[in-house]
């Protein structure tokens, strides 16, 4: 499947991080990451297995969501519990070494998603769980409520 030559070099710069950590982005993988990219929403696995089935013939459920832990673990997409849906990554889209807390504004009228990437929150929630005797690898932080536009 081919995209828009944006999302194109994104998948490019992807590829190229994925290599260097010595993982490798399939063409199955690199097709569900420019799908999740390209989506003006979150997108969840059973419409990404829609989108696919134009492309190549009926790829199987548990093929995508293998695909889906992949971009997760190369920190490429991120997985938004609330909408079970995936987004792509916009701060490290070429993915980084050390996982980023992420904080998501989720709009509850039109479904839009921001991601921020907000050091300060990042700290406080290290700390807090540092205090806690707990090593923190992930955090996702899910912030409900309305978007600028939809704002009464
Ligand atoms: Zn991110
Ligand atoms: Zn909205």
């Amino acid at each position: 499947m081919r995209f828009d030559p944006k999302t194109e070099a994104v998948l490019d710069r992807a590829s190229a991080a994925c290599g260097a950590r010595g993982a490798q982005l399939t063409p199955l993988r690199r097709t569900v990451l420019g799908l999740v990219q390209q989506s003006p929403t979150p997108i969840g696995a059973y419409a990404l297995l829609d989108q696919l089935k134009g492309d190549r013939g009926a790829a199987a459920p548990p093929t995508v969501y293998r695909a889906l832990d992949f971009l997760l673990a190369q920190r490429l997409v991120h997985r938004l519990e609330k909408l079970n849906a995936f987004v792509a990554c916009h701060v490290h889209e070429c993915g980084s070494d050390h996982d980023h807390a992420a904080q998501f504004l989720i709009c509850d009228r039109c479904g839009a998603v921001t991601e921020l990437e907000e050091p300060a929150i990042t700290r406080a929630v290290e700390a807090a769980a540092g205090r806690a005797g707990f090593h923190a690898t992930r955090a996702t932080i899910e912030v409900e409520g309305t978007c600028a536009r939809c704002a009464p």
